[in-house]
């Protein structure tokens, strides 16, 4: 080989790694966008959509999901509680029982897995339907815990190959575990702020916030809207027999009476000390009582244990109501806030004509 041949051979050399070097930079470029993505996420579903979707889009995968470890389905009663829109998740957020797929897929160490599917790792790619040829399965880890991994997927065998440098996805794979973590955290701490600790069902607080979205939902649709109070009778003297210990454990109990007979849509809470409140979206007045009769049914029919040998029996007083709807006025945020009262006033004008009238009953005001 001569000087010139040399030169050119280098020359060749030079252009291939200059390619590679702005390859590479685009690359870099495309990663520190997504970070910065994952960074500003401003809720645990936006996080969970940058990944499951940004993800894919800004990178070309065929298919990508996020499995997390959720034993107690906390994630999705989180996402549910925010309000957030699980459909965009749908297929993408996989939610395990246990870590065991993971150790399935990437082993002990939990290192990250780059090649030809394997079936252990089937699993972590929920419904997809298309023939997968390669994956890479990343960890999210974050002090030493395992939360989940984000799952790439390709029709084409060339694109995860094992021994393949990771550094990038790897990168991207820590940030998002911190930011996952911080994203529980924030939606743990919401949460908490609208639970009632005692019974677990929402608090006065959740109620106030999400009736308002309910009535203007309710106004904008054109559906009916309706609402239940339930106000346990003789609540003080049960106290004053059993004590407030069965106390507490008999409105844990009709909070799950009442939640068991509600489906997803429709809200409960505890509005006070033995009276709870439930939002029907959906329900006119024959509906509304319905449920009502139902749930007052169910509650007086049942014996309740309070320990090995006595039972308890319970009655519950219930006023009904549904949004005024008639109203022609120009709706506003003021006018949603009357008719909102309107409605909850007339429930609790129920509560006491059904007192009045001997408890244990439901009543409807119109
Ligand atoms: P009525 O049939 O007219 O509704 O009678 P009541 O005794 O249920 O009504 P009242 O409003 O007089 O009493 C409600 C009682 O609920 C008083 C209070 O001691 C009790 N209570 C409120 N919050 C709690 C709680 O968290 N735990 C327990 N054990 N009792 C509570
Ligand atoms: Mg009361
Ligand atoms: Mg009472």
């Amino acid at each position: 080989m001569d000087a010139v041949d040399t030169i050119e051979l280098l020359k060749a050399k030079i252009r291939e790694m200059e390619l590679l070097v702005r390859q590479n930079e685009a690359k870099q470029k495309k990663f520190d966008a997504l970070e910065r993505k994952l960074i500003g996420a401003g809720s645990l579903g936006e996080l969970l959509s940058t990944l499951a979707h940004d993800y894919r889009k800004d990178f070309s995968i065929d298919w990508v999901t996020v499995a997390l470890v959720d034993p107690e389905c906390e994630v999705l009663k989180l996402l549910d509680l925010a309000g957030e829109d699980r459909h965009g998740l749908e297929n993408h957020l996989v939610t395990l029982d246990s870590n065991a797929a993971l150790i399935n897929s990437l082993g002990n160490e939990l290192l990250p897995y780059l090649g030809q599917t394997k079936s252990s790792s089937i699993e972590l790619f929920g419904d997809y339907g298309q023939t997968i040829a390669s994956i890479a399965v990343l960890p999210l880890l974050h002090r030493g815990q395992v939360l989940g991994s984000i799952n790439l997927a390709s029709v084409d065998i060339e694109r995860f190959t094992a021994g393949s440098a990771t550094d990038f996805l790897e990168r991207l794979s820590a940030i998002a575990a911190v930011c996952l973590q911080s994203a529980l955290s924030g939606e743990r701490l919401k949460a908490a702020g609208l639970t009632d600790t005692l019974t677990g069902v929402k608090n006065r607080r959740y109620f106030e916030a999400r009736s308002k979205e309910e009535v203007a939902y309710a106004l904008r649709s054109k559906l009916p809207l309706a609402c239940l109070f339930f106000d346990i009778d003789k609540f003080k003297s049960m106290n004053d027999t059993y004590g407030h210990q069965v106390g507490d454990q008999v409105l844990r109990y009709v909070a799950k009476v009442i939640q068991v007979q509600l489906r997803a849509s429709e809200v409960l809470a505890r509005y006070g000390g033995e009276e709870f409140v439930v939002l029907l979206p959906g329900a006119g007045e024959p509906k509304a009582i319905a449920t009502a009769e139902r749930i007052r049914r169910i509650v007086a029919a049942q014996s309740i244990p309070v320990d090995a040998t006595q039972t308890i029996r319970l009655t519950m007083s219930c006023g009904v109501s549904v949004l005024d709807q008639t109203a022609g006025a120009p709706l506003g945020i003021g006018v949603n806030d009357e008719l909102l009262s309107a409605m909850i006033a007339r429930a609790d004008q129920g509560v006491y004509r059904a007192k009045d009238a001997g408890r244990n009953r439901v009543v409807f005001v119109e």
